[in-house]
């Protein structure tokens, strides 16, 4: 049997840090309807194949687009934004437990977890931040950061 050997480095994981600009009621497929308050959130990913695919349809936005994951039902409320993508090699699980943050919605993103994550979607605070390669400077930056200093 023949198998293309996969590239050694290629990624499997994938990080995206999303900005919630405001709160936002949202319903989260068949987990239910949830508050999530503004600001920062970083939901911990993989694909085997099909990676940079993957990602590309994270960043796509539009009424076509059909929401599969739960994080399609949040990238799809009002105002929020993928505003940075970091890839590795890492587990899945493991890059998302060394992740600093808070969970919000138990399970989400996590239907396939078996190392008890308990989500792999965290709000991130300020001190998180920090944990994001190049300083995060998108539009509104300051004031977000004002706001996650002044919620501690
Ligand atoms: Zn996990």
């Amino acid at each position: 049997m023949t198998r293309a050997a996969a590239p050694t480095r290629a990624p499997t994981t994938y990080q995206l840090l999303i900005e919630l600009p405001q709160p936002v009621r949202c319903r989260i497929g068949r987990l239910g309807e949830f508050d999530f308050p503004a600001g920062l959130y970083c939901y911990t990913g993989s694909a085997r194949r099909a990676f940079e695919a993957r990602i590309a349809r994270h960043l796509r936005r539009g009424d076509d687009k059909i929401l599969r994951w739960h994080i399609d039902y949040l990238l799809a409320a009002p105002g929020a934004r993928v505003v940075r993508v970091q890839r590795s090699r890492r587990g899945e699980c493991a890059w998302n437990q060394a992740t600093r943050g808070r969970m919000v919605v138990a399970g989400f993103g996590a239907s396939d977890c078996g190392a008890g994550c308990g989500a792999h979607l965290k709000w991130v605070d300020a001190e998180g931040r920090k944990g994001w390669r190049g300083a995060y400077g998108g539009p509104g930056s300051h004031c977000l950061a004002l706001r996650l200093a002044a919620s501690e």
